[in-house]
């Protein structure tokens, strides 16, 4: 049977303000088959909406080729259906009018358009809302409105870009599982849904195969089938093996990348906002019992209440800082790490601030700078410019506020908002 979509060798760009390229997607290679759920799980950043536009025929790649049922996607697809993050409705229209735009592009009857218009919003649960206007719904109501426009053009493919992110977490989990049983019983007019994610249990409850995406390039890096029965059991012993499984496979990959990245000259390197205070958090977590320095990555995420986006570049900085070791899916403190947690905040800030030094080359460079003004000070376009050689201008600004905020803690240097320049208040 042919695939339902074919996606090989996307690579895709984009420009950027000095005239060079930032490499967002390289060598994607996807199938996905009729009757299939597949989740796209990676971090935000790395290229999945991206991605996703593409499958739509919103965007073009620079290289590679993507093909619907084996025809070559050159424009916008009308077997695929998009259900959006944000919704995406029109505030002045009605519910039933916002769901019968879908239609509006195929030139039915407008009988036929209310009629299957009514069907799609019976289907997906908000009967009796067809008059509302969005603002009058919650957020999972108007989530429901946003499949029900999806669905009701019938499309051959859903593509699904963090629908469930903005919803708080009971309602998520019942838009989960209404999605799930409409789709185990055929309700749903769909054949394949492609599910992006940055959630691992949202992908494992959900999906039968889940695609790893890596950032910087995006590359799908390993595939993992889900083989349970649905519905799914999130605390069975398989359910978090999978789980596990999957946290495993991230971290792993992240400290490849991170050693490869570290062996650079290293101003180059991204950094991914995480506040000292977070940092210090973890490891207070990590020091305490039960883990007295060692933990399962999923375990203290869940403890923490943290999410992979957020848990990863915390754990990501302590590496780099060289305050706690990542391997396997366990994170473990170093010496250091310890040694920071038994630390009083002045003793902290010093152990953070050599750390900045040795291990954080923008940090050192920076200071380096700073030192030898005469001024002792430099405009914060002195180092933009020179990361945006490297990284995008939206990276260049995360990375830059980031070693901010960690050169205040460790007093290292500092930074004045207003003025948009770096200074030292203790020159060497
Ligand atoms: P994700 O959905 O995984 O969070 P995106 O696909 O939105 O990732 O973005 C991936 C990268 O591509 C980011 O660095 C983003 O800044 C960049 N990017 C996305 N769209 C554009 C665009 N239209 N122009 C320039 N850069 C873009
Ligand atoms: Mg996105």
């Amino acid at each position: 049977m042919t695939n339902l979509l074919d996606v090989q060798n996307a690579r895709r760009t984009f420009p950027r303000s000095g005239g060079e390229e930032l490499l967002v997607l390289d060598d994607v290679n996807l199938t996905m088959k009729q009757g299939e759920i597949v989740g796209l799980l990676g971090r935000s950043g790395s290229g999945k909406s991206t991605l996703l536009r593409l499958i739509a025929g919103l965007a073009r790649p620079q290289g590679g080729s993507l093909s619907y049922m084996g025809a070559p996607i050159e424009g916008p697809v009308q077997g695929v259906a998009m259900v959006f993050q944000g919704f995406a409705l029109f505030p002045w229209m009605t519910v039933l009018e916002n769901v019968q735009l879908g239609l509006e592009a195929l030139g039915l009857p407008q009988a036929e358009i209310r009629a299957r218009a009514l069907a799609a919003i019976d289907l997906i649960g908000l009967d009796g809302y067809e008059s509302a206007y969005p603002r009058e719904l919650s957020g999972g109501m108007r989530q429901r409105v946003g499949f029900a426009r999806a669905v009701v053009v019938h499309p051959s493919i859903l593509l699904m870009d963090e629908p469930f992110s903005a919803l708080d977490v009971l309602t998520a989990e019942n838009l989960r599982t209404d999605l799930i049983e409409l789709w185990g019983n055929g309700k749903l007019p769909i054949k394949g849904i492609l599910l992006v994610t940055h959630n691992i249990e949202e992908a494992v409850l959900m999906c039968d195969r889940v695609l790893l995406m890596t950032s910087n390039p995006g590359r799908i890096s390993s595939e993992i089938k889900i083989d349970l029965p649905q519905p799914r059991d999130r605390t069975s012993a398989p359910f978090e093996d999978y789980v596990d499984q999957i946290y495993v496979e991230m971290t792993a990959r992240r400290v490849e990348r991170m050693r490869a990245i570290t062996g650079t000259t290293g101003i180059e390197m991204p950094l991914t906002h995480v506040s000292p205070n977070q940092v210090a958090g973890l490891i207070e977590a990590l020091a305490a019992m039960p883990y007295d320095g060692k933990a399962d990555l999923p375990d203290i995420a869940y403890e923490q209440e943290l999410e992979v986006d957020e848990l990863f570049p915390v754990a990501e900085a302590m590496q780099l800082l060289r305050l706690a070791e990542v391997e396997g899916g366990d994170i473990k403190l170093t010496h250091m790490g310890k040694r920071f947690a038994d630390a009083d905040l002045n003793e902290r800030k010093e152990i953070f601030s050599r750390a900045l030094m040795s291990h954080v080359p923008l940090a050192a460079h920076i200071r380096k700078v700073l030192d030898e003004r005469k001024s002792h000070s430099a405009p914060k376009t002195r180092f933009l410019d020179e990361l945006e050689d490297h990284m995008a201008e939206d990276a260049a600004e995360d990375t830059l506020k980031t070693v901010v905020s960690w050169a205040r803690f460790g007093e290292l240097f500092s930074y004045d908002d207003d003025a948009a320049a770096f200074s030292l208040e203790n020159p060497t």
